[in-house]
């Protein structure tokens, strides 16, 4: 796995800041990242200094990252070179999904200061993402950064995850608006059912609050990708859902079908909550007909490609993080390694019933 946070010693400063790491600190924002002894690597920007673990610089130079004296932490918001960067808004959620990878926590830690500056140095035309918790529960902070960010770096896109219960029609002028535009707000949507999607998340009334929220994006004609995790409880119930997504939701573009995680809630109930989709594809191959004889575009995020019958493989994006992917030993010599996006770093090796290298 590629570490993301960091400890580092920082002094000559109590307040966090945000720079980029650099060989030659040319510009104000810039930091010099250079090795001192065989374990040691120090960050020096103005009278600033930071020291952490190492002896190769070459990692992390270009990265935009948060020095924190009081937490001793080199938090890396921006990794040069990956397409992979997102911003943690908040760890409070109004859901409590039955396999969150990122159980709630009722503090939140507000960092909109630091993520501004960062985007703000971020490389030209990079995607940045915003998650959470549920980062709409600091709307206006959100979209205040947003609108500031676009203002100054247009060539930026940003993908926003978010429940969507928490748009009104006040918010059409923002999301209809140029900023606006630049985001595209990733949906969670996990049943046509809203018993059982108010189950899977946990909280009564979500699915008739998100379809308030769909029903506002709409009128926006904001860009939104539905998002639908892959569990046992709700998999019999995706060719029912894609019915309900052609005729409800047809600006969606793409559907996107979830593997699992196992990580956060899903690890402790994964028995109970996996869906081996190498042993039954049958419901997922169901719903992708339907989706696309609506011209629905829908791909299947996280699946290992030999999990996917071949003639589904081509809606199949590596799509995990590059932070936390992994291949097995399996993998060694397939043939579509170079296009499979592998595993989960938490994976284990029994999940699926038929893994087969091609
Ligand atoms: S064997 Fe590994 S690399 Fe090949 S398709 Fe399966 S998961 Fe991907």
């Amino acid at each position: 796995m590629i570490p993301l946070v960091v400890a580092a010693e920082v002094r000559g400063t109590d307040a966090p800041f945000v720079v980029r790491l650099t060989a030659t600190a040319e510009t104000p924002d810039d930091a010099l990242l250079r090795r001192t002894d065989p374990s040691t690597l120090v960050i020096s920007h103005g009278r600033t200094r930071a020291r952490i673990a190492g002896s190769d610089p070459s990692p992390f130079l270009g990265d935009i990252v948060l020095l924190d004296p009081a937490r001793s932490t080199m938090q890396r918001l921006i990794r040069a070179g990956s397409r992979h960067n997102t911003f943690l808004v908040t760890e409070r959620c109004d859901q409590l999904c039955v396999m969150c990878s990122q159980p709630p926590k009722k503090t939140h830690h507000d960092n909109f200061i630091h993520y501004e500056r960062a985007a703000l140095l971020a490389p030209k035309g990079a995607v940045l993402g915003f998650s959470g918790g549920e980062p709409t529960l600091y709307k206006r902070e959100l979209f205040s950064l947003l609108e500031r960010v676009h203002a100054a770096r247009p060539d930026l896109r940003f993908h926003v995850l978010t429940n969507a219960q928490h748009f009104s029609r006040e918010d059409i002028p923002f999301l209809s608006s140029s900023a606006g535009r630049t985001v595209q707000w990733g949906v969670p949507l996990y049943a046509a059912d809203a018993d059982l999607h108010d189950q899977i998340v946990g909280k009564d009334g979500a699915f008739r609050a998100l379809l308030d929220g769909l029903a506002v994006l709409g009128q926006a004609a904001a860009n939104v990708e539905l998002r639908t995790v892959l569990t046992t409880m709700n998999a019999s119930a995706l060719p029912r859902l894609a019915h309900f997504v052609t005729r409800l939701v047809p600006f969606a573009a793409p559907w996107a079908i979830m593997q699992l995680e196992r990580i956060g809630y899903a690890s402790n109930r994964w028995n109970e909550l996996f869906f081996d989709s190498s042993a039954n594809f049958v419901p997922i191959a169901e719903a992708i007909d339907i989706a696309r004889l609506s011209e629905v575009s829908t791909l299947l995020y996280n699946f290992p490609l030999c999990t996917v019958p071949p003639v589904y493989r081509a809606l199949a994006p590596a799509t995990i993080s590059d932070w936390k992917n992994k291949f097995l030993d399996t993998c060694e010599g397939c043939s579509l390694r170079s296009s499979c996006g592998g595993f989960f770093a938490w994976h284990t090796d029994q999940a699926y019933l038929r893994l087969e290298r091609q």
